[in-house]
């Protein structure tokens, strides 16, 4: 068999994975004056998760006060804004409202409101059903929560000025080029095997694993990283259905939080199309490599009831089935934080580990990103 001899490069830092928060972290790697490479397995960045999602910057409302989620949610958004209006990326602050449709939801409003008073949310304002109507002609509330800060964003827009950025500062991204493995010289520096198209061997001192719900696979194929240290795969599959017709609101309507959902609400696109979801389909496993994303219409069956309680007027078999998406998750409680772990946690220097950058990743990516550009300062170190 003739052998071949693979090419060998080298960089200042490696990011596995070109979705919204690779990118931002990429971006921020790069402005620290780094050579950096972002690898990603598919042929265009972010068509995963990152464009499978309700593009809503989200206020940072319904986290645990002191969470990396309401931190990177409430710094990011912010920030995300600013970044939006100085790069020309589409972005609408429409706001949002969280109502309650009978007495019997008011103390889940209350709770809501209490959440949000704890991750230091200031304007968040409770209004009564008749503010909430002049608002909404169209809404059934007694009571409801208005977030102005509640936003939409274009989040292909946003990837994209991501990459330029990051490109701007002389970052390269790889397309077709999946990490197949890695392990750690005796200089410290990690040795990554990248497969595709154009098979190499890429040597750095920082990799940072922003592969979405594949991060337990590239973290485990990582020679030096226990088992122990890489936190399980727990995939919920969210899916939308499209409203057809005009929607009946022009901001973002949520009911009163259930366990472990957000309820059945209504987003809207840049468009201002209106749809509903996602909800919340357990899936029977846990392979990224499985999943399907068509979407069963008659799922929708049970939206059409959740909905006209806030929207009375909802036509019988307006909804289509639209689009799905995955939520990368490393636990089934709803509250499971995002985790960012440096060598402390799986011991192997200048490795990061992104799990669980499920909602609002999107939102906080750029905060996300400085995170981890100040880890990679430190050797992968947390703060
Ligand atoms: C249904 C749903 C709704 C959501 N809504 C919102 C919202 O409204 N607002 C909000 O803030 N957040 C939202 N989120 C969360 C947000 O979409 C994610 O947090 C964010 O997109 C995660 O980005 P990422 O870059 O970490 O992952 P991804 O976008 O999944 O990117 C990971 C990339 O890594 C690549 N990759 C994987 N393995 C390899 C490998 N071996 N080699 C090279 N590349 C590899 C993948 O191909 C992929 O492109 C939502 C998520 C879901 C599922």
């Amino acid at each position: 068999m003739p052998s071949t001899t693979l090419e060998r490069y080298d960089a200042d830092a490696v990011v596995i994975g070109a979705g919204v928060v690779g990118l931002a972290i990429a971006a921020a790697l790069a402005r620290q004056g780094r050579e950096v490479v972002i690898l990603e397995k598919n042929d265009a960045f972010g068509a995963e998760t990152s464009s499978r999602n309700s593009e809503v910057i989200h206020a940072g409302i319904y986290y645990e006060p002191g969470s990396l989620k309401g931190r990177f949610c409430i710094e990011g958004r912010d920030r995300l804004y600013a970044w939006c209006a100085e790069r020309g990326v589409q972005a609408h602050r429409c706001g949002k409202l969280v109502v309650a449709t009978d007495e019997g939801e008011l103390p889940g409003l209350e709770k809501v409101a209490a959440k949000a008073a704890g991750n230091d949310m200031t304007d968040l304002e409770a209004i009564d059903g008749a503010a909430a109507r002049a608002m909404e002609p169209n809404l059934n509330a007694i009571a409801a929560l208005w977030s102005p800060t509640t936003g939409i964003i274009d989040s292909h827009g946003l990837m994209a000025s991501l990459l330029g950025e990051a490109e701007d500062h002389g970052a390269a991204l790889a397309l077709n080029a999946p990490i197949e493995g890695g392990e750690t010289l005796t200089d410290g520096r990690i040795t990554l095997h990248v497969g595709g198209g154009a098979p190499c061997i890429l040597t750095t001192p920082v990799v940072v694993n922003a592969a979405g719900m594949w991060a337990r696979d590239v973290a485990l194929s990582i020679a030096g990283v226990p088992n122990q240290a890489v936190p399980s795969r727990v995939l919920t599959k969210g899916n939308y259905y499209a409203l057809t017709g005009k929607a009946p609101f022009s901001t973002l309507i949520y009911p009163v939080p259930t366990p472990g959902s957000l309820g059945v609400h209504l987003t809207l696109d840049l468009g201002g199309a209106a749809r509903f979801g996602p909800d919340v389909e357990t899936l029977d496993h846990n392979d990224p490599a499985r999943l399907d994303y068509s979407v069963d219409l008659a799922r929708a069956d049970s939206f059409y009831a959740a909905i006209r309680r806030y929207w009375s007027a909802l036509p019988d078999d307006s909804l289509r089935a639209d689009y799905a998406g995955v939520r990368p998750k490393i636990d089934v409680d709803y509250a499971a934080d995002f985790r960012i772990d440096g060598p402390e946690i799986h011991g192997v220097p200048g490795l990061i580990n992104l799990f669980g950058i499920e909602s609002p990743g999107l939102t906080g990516c750029l905060a996300i990103g400085d995170h981890v550009a100040g880890m990679a300062q430190r050797g992968g170190a947390a703060a």
